[in-house]
């Protein structure tokens, strides 16, 4: 898996069908299963704790009925495991159990397990609360990428940023790959506020953080809004000749837009500057110096006149 985002994607999760994983040793008791959900869901099955997790590294399904006594891994390993890693501890577990314990169903609720439902299922029983659960994660999935959107623009945060720069240090430092960071700045932006209008200045920088995003080609590679009017670009696996050919098309980009900022002293039309940081992995600086390196670029390059880019190496 590349990535646990959790910045929503273009199609929205309700428009596929949610993924629910049956995990159980026994056949007879994934088809029993099976039978009941597969009309409304994309239903997969795992018939050990060793598949299941496998699975759900791979594929994050939406929800796991889960067994609890199984060979080798049982249910309760298979939730410890999940909850313990950040890409799996989100998705919701209900354990299914023939056991009426309710000592063992405290025990697994406080593993993280959302609910219990004790074998032989009722059909009825099982539908209504895999749909509570469905709901009650779609809900905190949004809520969670909502938590990592720019109101105004549209586009990453800061704290998206924050967690994604650190997410593809570490994904570099393990592939010893390159990984590029680009700070750029709008040029006199305060003179733009100050002749057009604060409202003008919204709307020119949903067009910047537009346009910069759409420039970028690669799936990998991600645009943010770092503060006001500065935005920041994660690119992995980029060396300086890459990262630099991405900040001329976005200042080509910008450019093309041609709006207008009488108030500019280098441009009848609005410009930025950019700063470009590059790391070769091994490394042991960090994601930090990476950044700070960035801004000392993107200072060099208004201190030569704005309107262009300047970048080093880490
Ligand atoms: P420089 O070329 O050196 O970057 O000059 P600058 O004027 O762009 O930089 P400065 O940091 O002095 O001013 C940034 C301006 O950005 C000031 C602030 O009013 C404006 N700004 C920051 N956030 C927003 C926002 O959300 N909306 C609008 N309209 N303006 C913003
Ligand atoms: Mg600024
Ligand atoms: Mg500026």
């Amino acid at each position: 898996m590349r990535s646990s985002s959790p910045l929503p994607t273009r199609n929205p999760r309700s428009v596929r069908r949610a993924r629910l994983l049956i995990v159980d040793d026994q056949a007879i008791n994934i088809q029993i299963l099976y039978e009941i959900l597969k009309a409304d869901y994309d239903v997969h099955m795992a018939t050990s704790g060793e598949q299941a997790i496998a699975f759900c590294q791979a594929h994050l399904p939406d929800l796991v009925l889960l067994d609890v006594v199984m060979p080798d891994i049982d249910g309760y390993e298979v939730c410890r495991e999940l909850k313990a890693h950040p890409l799996t501890q989100s998705i919701p577990l209900i354990f299914i159990t023939a056991q009426n314990n309710p000592a063992e169903e405290a025990l697994g609720l406080e593993m993280g397990a959302v609910d219990f439902i004790s074998k032989p299922v009722n059909p009825a029983v099982v539908r209504a609360r895999v749909q509570t659960h469905l709901l009650l994660k779609f809900q905190s999935d949004t809520l969670r990428s909502l938590a990592f959107i720019d109101g105004l623009t549209g586009i990453a945060n800061r704290r998206y940023f924050d967690e994604l720069l650190h997410r593809e240090w570490r994904r570099a430092q393990r592939t010893a790959s390159t990984l590029a960071v680009v700070l750029i700045d709008i040029d006199f932006f305060k003179q733009y506020n100050d002749t057009l209008g604060h409202l003008a200045g919204d709307d020119c920088l949903r067009q910047v953080a537009e346009t910069l995003s759409e420039t970028l080609q690669r799936s990998h590679d991600s645009v943010a809004r770092y503060g006001g009017e500065e935005f920041v670009c994660v690119l992995p696996e980029t060396d300086m000749d890459g990262a630099r050919a991405v900040v001329q098309m976005m200042h080509s980009q910008i450019a093309q837009l041609k709006i207008r900022h009488p108030a500019s002293p280098v441009h009848d039309f609005l410009t930025i500057s950019s700063g470009i940081a590059v790391a070769c992995f091994p490394q042991n600086q960090s994601p930090e110096n990476l950044v700070a390196l960035s801004d000392q670029m993107l200072y060099k390059a208004k201190a030569a006149g704005r309107n262009g880019c300047q970048s080093a190496m880490l």
